[in-house]
């Protein structure tokens, strides 16, 4: 099980210090039984990576380029990554697909680069709410996953769009049924991402094939990112 946080574009280096002692303090312990992960802004990655390296709490970064260095200005490399001691990487965010001009293409090239340079990959996929009207949902979701390779280090996340910082949730049988499309396609773990809280996080994370969360607003607060992490260890016990 895996509770991976997404900060997005939130939370300064020294903001990250404050967070991240306080994280270190608050579930240290219980993320030996959980795996937990903090993704941070580029500017943020060294401090999270100072402040949690003698913790299981794991550091990754919001997306990562396929080439190694290069005339590609405003892009980060997965060896950079992991020099700095950063573990993970997300991508294909529905935010960098919308906004971004993030597409399948892309998407694969910078996992494989990542995977590639020794970094695990959270790779996201998840329907538009026009899709899901549509009934497209499973086409939408074999398109996405079928461009990417089975990998020991690969997981996808699942964030239906319409449920990402809108405070709606998928319900437990969407997300089980998008999650068996996916399982059915690659055997990798399957993250559920979408307006995760701690209210709503144990209903979701004990539906066979949820593998863990993709958090994102309420990972910016310690005390609800814990609440989550806590809630799965009470499904795994
Ligand atoms: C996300 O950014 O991946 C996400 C799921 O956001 P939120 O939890 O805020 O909906």
């Amino acid at each position: 099980m895996l509770i991976a946080g997404n900060w997005k574009m939130n939370k300064t280096a020294s903001e990250t210090v404050e967070f991240c002692s306080a994280l270190r303090r608050r579930i240290g312990g219980i993320a030996e039984e959980v795996d937990v992960a903090v993704f941070p802004p580029f500017t943020s990655l060294a401090a999270a990576v100072r402040l949690l390296a003698t913790t299981e709490i794991a550091v990754g970064a919001q997306n990562v380029h396929w080439a190694t260095e290069g005339a590609f200005t405003g892009e980060i490399s997965a060896p950079m990554l992991r020099e700095l001691g950063v573990y993970a990487v997300i991508v294909g965010h529905s935010e960098r697909r919308q906004l971004f001009g993030e597409t399948d293409e892309t998407v694969v090239r910078r996992a494989a680069a990542a995977l590639e340079a020794g970094l695990f990959v959270i790779a996201c996929v998840g329907e538009l709410e026009e899709e899901r009207d549509c009934g497209d949902t499973d086409a939408v979701l074999r398109r996405q996953v079928s461009a990417l390779t089975e990998d020991d280090r690969l997981v996808v996340a699942y964030e239906p769009c319409w449920a990402i910082g809108t405070g709606r949730t998928a319900t437990p049988d969407q997300a089980r049924e998008a999650h068996d499309v996916i399982k059915s396609l690659l055997d990798v773990p399957v993250l559920y991402g979408g307006s995760v809280t701690p209210g709503t996080a144990e209903e979701l994370l004990a539906q066979p094939g949820v593998d863990g969360a993709l958090v994102g607003g309420a990972s910016l607060d310690v005390d609800s990112f814990a609440a989550i992490c806590e809630s799965a260890i009470r499904i795994r016990s």
